[in-house]
């Protein structure tokens, strides 16, 4: 029915323990992705919301699907822990799309594996769906992200620190693999299986690298480069992942594992939501440092194959990683000058974006708002400047914004076009989240699906989204995010 094709558990022996998931007592089907299966070029003629509920919950295998729990480590906190897996997930298979690019499919929340330790491999209906929102907003931002397929009720109360509706998250990622799945082979002195794997990642995700000369190299500098690129995607919207573990990091490049992650609200530094991240480990503004230490965890790994002699082989991953800095700076200075509307890169823009932040800080300035309304300073008007506490803490950069503007072509026009199509007026905001979340709980999925759609138009004005675009009276203080997934 599907086009399955499990690379994964036909050819990568040790990485993985078949695993089939729960059978849900009552599965019922919350949400399905439509534009979604059709992209992934999963038919869904002929299903009822039953069938679909039993397929995207573990009730119904489908046709083709060889499921498996994957193995993984990784650094928690900077804690090495040597065996982690999929404790709650269970990948049924990989998808060739129509145009034959490879997607694996996941639920998550499906029962125990062989990996689930102490946990009971469930979750909670919360965290699902918080997964589907905000995944699917990062998509429709354009930030390359783990996609939600489908979300299903189980039928099953689940204990937490209360008991809770349970549920599952069918996902959709070009990979599961982890820098943790790198260091689970690392850890067991497994070099013939890191090999393997690398050979996987780099036929997988970078091809291109396939023919070159020194490829393991190569793959640390391509992962490097995505994550570069996509950490300054999400610092140009305000976006805290809330637990860049080692495991939680992929060689893809794409965002995954929404658990405490929340978007910022008033503009501050070192801003952090999640209430185990006690010490700002993944604050706001540590996340290209941590993106950078977990890449180091990477090279690590990769050492044994990039050279037999250990000092050798340093010495190069180290020139590949000390690259990391200027890499994010340029893919953060050109989500900076479209978010600004500029157009041409010139020398001072490093200093001038920086200087933009530090005006910013303490000022109880919403990052949505302030670069959504940005553009309308340009047309003579104040709202971005209003926003500041003391509003002439603005006027500096503006006057620095201006002369720097004036050293390219450009019409006001297209400034302001730019800057629109790059600042979203509307993201999932804590609130607005928390919200429809409750409201789920409560049996009513209207709040969801409506949040949904805004969220999905990131970028689009409808009247009846309003609230979704306007900050919390009090900035958003003292929300705090739950790993409880
Ligand atoms: P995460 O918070 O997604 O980074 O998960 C960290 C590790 O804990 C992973 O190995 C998960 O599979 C595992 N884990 C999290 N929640 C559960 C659960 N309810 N049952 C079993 N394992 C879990
Ligand atoms: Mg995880």
């Amino acid at each position: 029915m599907w086009a399955f094709d499990n690379s994964y558990y036909r050819h990568m022996d040790g990485f993985h323990v078949p695993t089939r998931p729960d059978v849900p007592p009552e599965p019922r089907l919350i949400r399905i992705n439509r534009p979604l299966a059709s992209e992934m070029g999963l038919s869904l003629d002929g299903l009822d919301n039953g069938q679909l509920a039993a397929l995207f919950s573990g009730e119904m295998i489908p046709e083709g699907a060889e499921p498996l729990a994957q193995a993984y480590a990784g650094h928690q906190f900077g804690t090495f822990v040597p065996q982690l897996g999929d404790g709650r997930a269970v990948m049924l298979g990989e998808i060739i799309t129509p145009d034959g690019r490879r997607f694996d499919m996941q639920l998550k929340g499906a029962g125990r594996t062989p990996f689930s330790r102490g946990g009971d491999g469930k979750a909670a209906l919360g965290p699902v769906l918080r997964e589907y929102l905000v995944s699917e907003a990062m998509a429709a931002l354009g930030v390359p992200t783990t996609r939600a397929l489908a979300a299903t009720l189980t039928g099953e109360t689940i204990l937490r620190d209360r008991p809770l509706t349970g549920a599952v998250l069918c996902r959709i990622a070009a990979s599961h693999i982890r820098v943790g799945t790198f260091q689970y082979f690392i850890a067991r002195g497994d070099t013939d299986r890191l090999r393997q794997l690398s050979d996987h990642v780099i036929a997988r995700h970078y091809p291109a690298l396939v023919e070159t000369a020194a490829p393991y190299e190569a793959l640390l500098e391509a992962v490097v480069e995505a994550q570069a690129a996509l950490v300054a995607r999400w610092m140009g919207l305000g976006f805290v992942h809330g637990v860049m573990n080692t495991d939680n990091m992929t060689v893809s490049g794409e965002t995954i594992d929404y658990g405490p992650c929340a978007f910022l609200d008033a503009y501050a530094g070192q801003a952090k939501f999640s209430s185990i991240d006690q010490n700002g480990r993944y604050a706001f503004g540590a996340q290209p440092h941590m993106a950078l230490w977990n890449l180091t965890r990477l090279a690590e790994c990769l050492l044994p194959l990039i050279d037999a002699d250990e000092e050798a082989a340093i010495a190069r991953v180290t020139a590949i990683l000390n690259r990391f800095p200027e890499r994010f700076n340029w893919h953060w200075l050109a989500v900076m000058r479209a978010k600004t509307g500029l157009f041409e890169e010139r020398e001072g823009d490093l200093a001038l974006m920086q200087g933009l932040f530090a005006v910013m800080e303490g000022q109880g300035v919403d990052f949505t708002c302030f670069f959504r309304t940005l553009a309308s300073d340009l047309a003579g008007e104040e709202q971005a400047r209003d926003q500041f506490m003391d509003p002439t803490a603005f006027d500096p950069w503006r006057v620095q914004w201006a002369a720097r503007m004036a050293t390219e072509e450009g019409r006001v026009a297209e400034r302001i076009t730019l800057m629109n199509a790059t600042n979203p007026r509307i993201i999932p905001r804590n609130h607005n989240v928390e919200a429809a979340l409750e409201a789920a709980y409560a049996g009513d999925f209207t709040p969801f699906e409506a949040l949904l759609e805004a969220v999905t138009h990131p970028f689009d004005t409808r009247p009846e989204w309003e609230n979704y675009a306007t900050p919390p009276d009090d900035g958003g203080a003292g929300y705090v995010t739950f790993c409880g997934t």
